[in-house]
């Protein structure tokens, strides 16, 4: 089969401060190639964008390490609220489940909610809808977020955040970071899309709305598509997904705007991190925060950013 477009992807895991050992990074490294390899055999087969992004967070909602579906952060009154968002970027269509508890896979309700009148519900909405679509009860809780929430609130919830992946030796320490995902992926017809999900931030107060359901946190056009991870205030305070794609495809590079919208992150004092695609196939993430656990295939090789901590704000392939 010819490609008419070399189909590219490009994963993320959170972003926050570094893992605490190197068995944290090679495990991690493992389970972010695992989905790259998979999503990205779907789309050289010929799956659109969607159906990759959406394969890809089932996976990485589906792994307990990271902070989305099983493994999400617990609220400050101990429960699991996620939230995660889809965008079609050639429709131009966003949808999302804000706040949702007991369901396996909150990005199925965002792909379910692509073709519903009501594109973005909230708490209550999304139980009705899990319960009108039958989808089964689950509890995605681990021993690993209860005793980081017991821990927690023995210190009365000074964190900001939850840690960035789950790992035991995190828990002992107390390392503050995160583990939202996301993906975004360009089809062999040179579409994007983009989708991401969270447990949030964990400890948050109960309503708290994150920024992974809203524009700000995932967003895409028929010219880039971004998902981001880090303090939600933040990246709603720099509208950071949707500043990116504008930016692009008003005509400026991704490198371009990836580098500006970083700068100006980085001034405001903002702790964030986010991965991006444009429709010519260049990849890019950034950062404020230490780490951004990401990886990617550029339609040759698979690579990833679990090392990269250099000064730069961002990077570019
Ligand atoms: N952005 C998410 C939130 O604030 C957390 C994260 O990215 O880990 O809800």
């Amino acid at each position: 089969m010819k490609l008419q477009v070399q189909p590219k992807l490009i994963i993320h895991g959170g972003a926050g401060s570094s893992l605490h050992g190197k068995g944290g990074v090679e495990a991690v490294r493992r389970a972010l190639y695992a989905v790259i390899e998979e999503v990205y055999s779907l789309l050289v087969t010929g799956a659109t964008a969607t159906e990759a992004v959406v394969r890809g967070c089932q996976m990485l909602e589906d792994d307990a390490r990271f902070n989305a579906g099983t493994g999400s952060v617990l609220q400050s009154d101990g429960q699991i609220r996620m939230s995660s968002s889809l965008m079609d970027g050639t429709l131009g269509r966003f949808s999302g489940v804000i706040n949702i508890s007991r369901v396996k896979n909150p990005i199925e309700l965002a792909l379910f909610l692509q073709n519903s009148p009501d594109r973005v519900l909230s708490d209550y909405g999304s139980a009705e809808l899990a319960r009108e679509l039958q989808v089964p009860s689950y509890n995605g809780l681990t021993d690993l977020r209860l005793h980081e929430w017991i821990q927690e609130r023995q210190d009365n919830f000074k964190r900001t955040m939850a840690g960035v992946v789950a790992e035991p030796e995190l828990v002992e320490s107390s390392n503050a970071g995160r583990g939202t995902i996301g993906v975004v992926a360009l089809d062999t017809f040179g579409r994007l899309a983009a989708g991401t999900s969270t447990g949030g931030k964990g400890f948050e107060r109960i309503g708290r709305v994150s920024d992974s359901a809203m524009p700000a946190g995932n967003y895409a056009t028929g010219y880039a598509a971004v998902s981001c991870t880090g303090i939600g205030e933040d990246i709603i305070d720099e509208c950071l997904a949707a500043k990116i794609v504008v930016r692009v495809t008003d005509g400026m590079s991704l490198k371009d705007a990836m580098e500006r919208s970083f700068t100006e992150a980085q001034k405001n004092q903002r702790d964030l991190g986010a991965i991006a695609l444009d429709a010519t196939g260049a990849i890019s993430w950034g950062k404020t925060s230490e780490i951004i656990l990401a990886a990617y295939h550029d339609g040759e090789t698979i690579g990833d950013t679990l090392e990269w901590n250099n000064s730069e704000l961002i990077g570019y392939c």
